[in-house]
This record gives structure tokens, C-alpha cells and sequence, in this order.
């Protein structure tokens, strides 16, 4: 029978919660007989050929980039899930919906104490548009789970894995709960 199969992305997020899954240390070799890792910076894939059981993602959407990732995720993955901080409610990137966005970029690049004179905001059109403030994944698209934390321990993430790929409901107990 095939594996069930797992993505994983980082969107505006600080890889944290990817590095918290590595942190299932000798389980990683469980996880390999578990799943087929479809496309995931684990493996470097870069787009989807073909439906996903399961997709993880972290960060929210700070740049129109996000957002399309965020759907073909959406689109491809059976069941979505936002891991950490960062996908559920826009985590420690969000404080710059505070501030706004021009005056945000005019700090990094124009004003800040370490700018260069005459230094300008970047308009490279490789470059992705940020959106006008940092969106938590549920506002973009249908998230059908959350797993919180930042990040989330090795042991909360594992549990909800092997429970969401073995078809049962993830139960985690209060000492695998925490959102710091
Ligand atoms: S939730 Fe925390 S660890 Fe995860 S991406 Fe955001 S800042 Fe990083």
C-alpha cells in the first residue's frame, strides 16, 4: 500500500518549527517508514505533481509570494495544518502591523542609523511585493488544524504527525501544549 504523503513549507517564518521537527532526533528514521516527503525544503522539492495527504505549514503571509505558496499548499493537501507561532496567529513577524508597512521599509532602508545616504527602498520586480500587513494562514485559506507553540517541541509535533498520519485524531496532553 503507498505511503501516506507529507509537505512541509516555511512562509514568513524563521524555519524554528522545521528545525523543532528535526528535533524528533532517532525518529526521523520512523518517519521515513511512515511517509513519502513530497515537496518540503527537507528535500528541496519545489512544486507538487501530485495530491498530498498532509501538509505542515510554518510562518504566515507577509509577501504576495506566501500567499501563492499558502494556496498551492491549500490545493494539493488533503489535510492543512498551521504549525507554530508564526501560521496561526502571524507570531513575532505581526508586530510590524503596528507600525505599517511604508514606515516599516522606510526604517530598514532610508532612515535606519545604519543606512547609507541616499539609499532607497528595494523595487527590483524579482523582488516579492510585501501585502500590507502580515496575515495568520486561516485568513487566506481553510486550515483544518493548528498546532501551537514557537515552535511547537519535538514531542507535540511528533505526536500530532503519527496521529494525523495514521487516520486517528490528534490528542495532545497539557505538557505538550504551550504557545511560547
Ligand atoms: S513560530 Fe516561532 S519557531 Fe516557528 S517560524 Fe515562527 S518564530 Fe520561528
Amino acid at each position: 500500500m503507498a505511503k501516506p504523503r507529507l509537505a512541509t513549507c516555511s512562509l514568513a517564518g524563521c524555519f524554528g518549527c522545521h528545525m523543532s521537527l528535526l528535533d524528533i532526533d532517532e525518529r526521523l528514521l520512523e518517519l521515513v517508514d511512515l511517509v513519502d516527503l513530497d515537496r518540503s525544503p527537507l528535500d528541496d522539492k519545489k512544486a507538487f505533481d501530485v495530491p498530498v495527504d498532509l501538509g505542515l505549514v510554518e510562518g504566515g503571509c507577509a509577501s504576495e509570494h506566501n500567499v501563492q505558496v499558502l494556496r498551492e499548499f491549500r490545493e494539493h493537501c488533503r489535510w492543512l495544518v498551521s504549525v507554530g507561532a508564526c501560521a496561526i496567529n502571524g507570531g513575532v513577524p505581526a508586530l510590524r502591523n503596528t507600525i505599517g508597512l511604508r514606515a516599516c521599509l522606510e526604517e530598514a532602508y532610508v532612515r535606519g542609523p545604519t543606512v547609507e545616504a541616499g539609499a532607497s527602498i528595494p523595487d527590483d520586480e524579482d523582488l516579492p511585493l510585501l501585502l500590507d500587513r502580515v496575515y495568520p494562514c486561516h485568513e487566506i485559506v481553510k486550515i483544518d488544524g493548528f498546532l501551537p507553540g514557537c515552535p511547537p517541541s519535538a514531542d507535540a509535533i511528533w505526536t500530532a504527525l503519527t496521529a494525523l498520519l495514521t487516520g486517528q485524531a490528534p490528542r495532545l496532553p497539557y505538557r505538550l501544549l504551550k504557545y511560547d
